[in-house]
This record gives C-alpha cells, structure tokens and sequence, in this order.
C-alpha cells in the first residue's frame, strides 16, 4: 500500500532534485564543499524514503538486506580510505552505480514492448556496463593490482570495432524482439567494450577517465529514470551526466590535453606513463638551517604543494612554517596549481584540513604574474605541476599543460626524498638549475626541522 500521494511524492521528489542542485553548488567551493555533501546525503535520503512511502514494493525484507549489506560494505571502506585513494574509490563507488542501472533495465525489459522505452532499456544496458568494466579497470589501475602504463596489443583497434558493430547488432535485437538472450549478450558485449576503452589510458590520464566513466553512469541512470518512469533518476542522472562531463573537460584543459587523445592518445603513442629513470647529474643540496635563513630573511615567499605533502602528510607542518614566517612579517602565499595532488581539489582539501586561510590560496593565472617579485618559492613534494618541459619539450607527456612558473623566482627550494620524477615519470631541468635548492628528505621531517630552524633565527 502506498502511504503518499501523487502530489505528495512530486513535491518530496522535488525536494530532493533541489537538495542534489544546492549540493553541486557547494561542492563547488572547499569553504562549503562539506555542507553540500550533506545536503546532497540528505536528498538522496529524502529519495529513498519518497520511494519507499510511494511506490508499492514487493520483496521488502530483501531490499532492507540489500541495503544494510551495501551500507556495511561501504561505511568502513569510506571511513578508512586514505586521502590519496579517493579516486579509486569514487570510481568503484560509480562503477557499481553503472552496473546496478545496467541490471534494473535487464529486468524491466520484459515489462514493456514499446521500441522507444525498449531503446531507453538498451542505452542503460550498454552505458552501465560499459561504466562498471571501465570503471573496475581504473580500480585496479590506481590500486597497481595491474599495471598503470597503458595496455595495448596488436589488432586492439579491430577488435574494438568488432566490439562496436557486434553492440549494434545486439542492441538492434533487444529493440525488435526484446529477447533476454539477446540482452544478455549485449550486456557481456558492454563489459568488453568498457575494458577495451579503459585498458589503453594509463598514467595521470586515468583519473580523467573515471570522470568520464561518472558522467557515463549519469546518463545510465537518467535512461533508466525513463525506463523505470521516475522522474527523480533522469534529474538527478542528467546532473551527474552534466557535472562530470563539465569536469572531465576543465580536468582535460588543465593537463593541455582533449578528451578524445586522452582516451585513444596510446594508439599514436601519446601515453603520459614516460621513464622512470632516476637521474645522477649534479645538484645543489642544502640543509635545512640554510633553507630556514633563505625563507626567514626574504620578503616574499610562495610555496607550491604537491603530492609529497599528502603523502608525508605534511600539511599542519606547512601551515605552521607559513605561520612563523608571517610572524616575522614575510608575505606568505600558496600557489595551488589545478591538477596537483592526485585528485581535483587535492590540495585545496588538505590546506583546509589545516586551516590554512583561503585567502593565501592563490590559482595558477593569479600567481604565475607573482613569481617574478618573489625571493623563494618552496615547492614541496611537488614535480610535474611546475617542470618547465610543459613548455619547452614538445615531445614530452606533459608538454602543453600550463604550469606554475616558479623558474621567475629568484631563489627556488625543492623538497623531496630523491631525484625520482613526478608522475608523469620524466626528469625536471629547474632541478639542475643554479638557483634551485634541493633538501632531501619526507617532507614533513624537512618541514618540521625548517621550521625549528627558523624559529630558532
Ligand atoms: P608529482 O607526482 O609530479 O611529484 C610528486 C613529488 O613528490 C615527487 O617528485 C616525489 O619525489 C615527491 N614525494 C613523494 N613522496 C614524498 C614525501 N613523502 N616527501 C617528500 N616528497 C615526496 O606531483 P605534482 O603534485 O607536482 O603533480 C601531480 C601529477 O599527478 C601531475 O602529473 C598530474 O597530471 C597528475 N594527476 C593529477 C590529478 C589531479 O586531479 N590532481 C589526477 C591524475 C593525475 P620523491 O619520490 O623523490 O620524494
């Protein structure tokens, strides 16, 4: 028995799509990126009950199962998730989202033979379980359960267009006859088709192809609104299709690259996986009294995190030396380049964690004018977001992609533990440059002794 009314439960639907809308607003900003998760959990929760209360159910204890499985699965999964692993765990996440869109259609299919809703069926079909096989790629690619570098065999193109004519002849079969076997067998041939896109992207390219992958489970779900007749799946998947397709892109723009080199870049040899070559030129290494006396005698000083810091965990260390230096009345500024970290908002994210004021963040276009007027520029944990190659190398993986140009600096402190590259695996030349100073070393015990050191000034 249903407890609400129609009008009832379009007004509650309603609700949610606006809950979902406010919640992509604040996503849009780290300072109200928190309150939109929970409103965005809050129209989602809104949704569910909706359906329960308005939609007369069968198999009741079953989907409670269902549930409270997903959800015991899922909470420790989320909660324990390192920072670094997000992506992998919102591509997992959509992946699933894909695969169970993909599966309603499956079993609605018997329930209508009209073409139109039939082709709605198809689309979700396809879409969904191309997005979960993908989506389970990118998994094991950023998980290094296989290998990160972008795989491609001999006749891949062929199959792949194998692959497209054989969805077209499947999907063709379950729009005039609406056979299961037929539907079966364009589910499998999905599957196949999202481990053939994904298989060749490899590298720093991944991440933007779980975006992809996001919109992809979006448009999954507003088709299957369409199959299953709610409105609330096609508003609330047309806003995923249209954010991650909108994110796909500014990700794309900010490496220089398009979409469509990303995913077929490694058929022209375009991969962004480069060497790994550990180089043995000479550099200038310093200690960490020396690098405290270049930063607490300079008026102007930027520093440039990078995905070291996340992984030292170095942020309330950094927050504190931009604390110290500003005591001694040295201006102090982050430079936030957008694709540094593994992840968009990477650094945003873990600057906030340590309360480092937004105001001291600033974009790449707004600080690269800056470099030229300052002293030294810390760049910590940081490589491929500031490797002049971007620039000057065209053959390189990352040439085209705008970089913070901290080379204007007069003086440039670099801190890692060695002179391994950055994720794009190639050298980086500011490296070897006279004004460049390397201190060896985590991050967070380099900071944490630069700190000490210049406190001690
Ligand atoms: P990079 O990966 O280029 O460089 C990281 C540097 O940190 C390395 O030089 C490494 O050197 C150093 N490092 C690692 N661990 C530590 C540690 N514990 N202490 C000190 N240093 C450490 O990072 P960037 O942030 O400069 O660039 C991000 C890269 O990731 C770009 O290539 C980008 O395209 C890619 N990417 C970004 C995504 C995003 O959305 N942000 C998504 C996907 C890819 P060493 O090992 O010697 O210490």
């Amino acid at each position: 028995m249903s407890i609400l009314s129609s009008e009832w439960t379009a007004l509650l639907y309603l609700a949610a799509a606006v809950c979902f809308i406010l919640a992509l607003k604040g996503l849009s900003s780290p300072r109200t990126a928190r309150r939109g998760n929970l409103i965005g959990a809050a129209g989602a929760l809104i949704a569910v009950v909706t359906v329960f209360l308005s939609v007369k159910l069968e198999n009741i204890p079953l989907i409670l199962v269902a549930i409270a499985v997903g959800s015991a699965i899922a909470t420790p999964i989320a909660r324990r998730v390192q920072m670094t692993q997000m992506p992998q765990l919102v591509a997992l996440f959509n992946g699933v989202g894909g695969g169970a869109a993909a599966l309603v259609a499956v079993l609605e299919l018997g329930h209508n033979t009209d073409p139109w809703f039939r082709l709605a069926v198809v689309f979700t079909m396809l879409i969904g379980a191309v997005s979960f096989a993908g989506s389970a790629v990118t998994v094991a690619k950023l998980q290094e359960l296989i290998t990160t570098r972008p795989v491609v065999f001999p006749g891949m193109r062929w199959i792949m267009s194998l692959a497209v004519i054989a969805v077209l002849v499947a999907g063709g079969f379950v729009i005039a006859t609406g056979s299961a076997g037929w539907a079966i067998a364009l589910l499998v041939l999905g599957l196949i088709a999202g481990l053939l896109l994904v298989l060749p992207v490899g590298g720093a390219d991944v991440p933007i192809v779980i975006s992809l992958l996001n919109a992809f489970t979006g448009l999954a779900v507003a088709a299957s609104g369409l199959v299953l007749g709610n409105v609330l799946l096609v508003v609330a998947g047309t806003l995923v299709g249209a954010s991650g397709t909108i994110l796909t892109r500014a990700m794309a723009s900010a490496m220089g690259r398009g979409v469509s080199g990303i995913m077929f870049g490694a058929f022209r040899g375009g991969s962004t996986a480069g060497s790994t070559v550990q180089s043995d030129r000479p550099v200038r290494s310093s200690s960490a009294e020396d690098v405290a006396v270049l930063l607490g005698y300079a008026q102007r000083v930027v520093i440039v995190p990078g995905y070291g810091l996340a992984v030292a965990q170095g942020q309330h260390t950094i927050a504190e030396l931009a604390t110290a230096l500003e005591a001694r009345g040295i201006g102090v500024d982050f430079a936030i380049h957008p694709v540094a970290g593994r992840m968009p908002g990477h650094m945003n994210v873990l600057l906030a964690e340590a309360n480092v004021p937004y105001e001291s963040l600033k974009e790449m276009a707004e600080v690269n004018p800056e470099f030229k007027n300052t002293d030294v520029t810390l760049v910590v944990g940081a490589n491929d977001v500031v490797n002049p190659a971007a620039k000057t190398s065209p053959g390189s993986p990352i040439y085209g992609m705008p970089i913070l140009e901290v080379g204007h600096s007069n003086q440039v402190v670099f801190l890692k533990r060695s002179m391994r590259p950055g994720f794009a695996g190639i050298e980086n030349e500011l490296l070897f440059d006279p004004k460049t100073t390397l201190l060896f070393g985590d991050a967070k015990d380099s900071l944490g002794k630069v700190l000490g050191a210049v406190k001690a000034l």
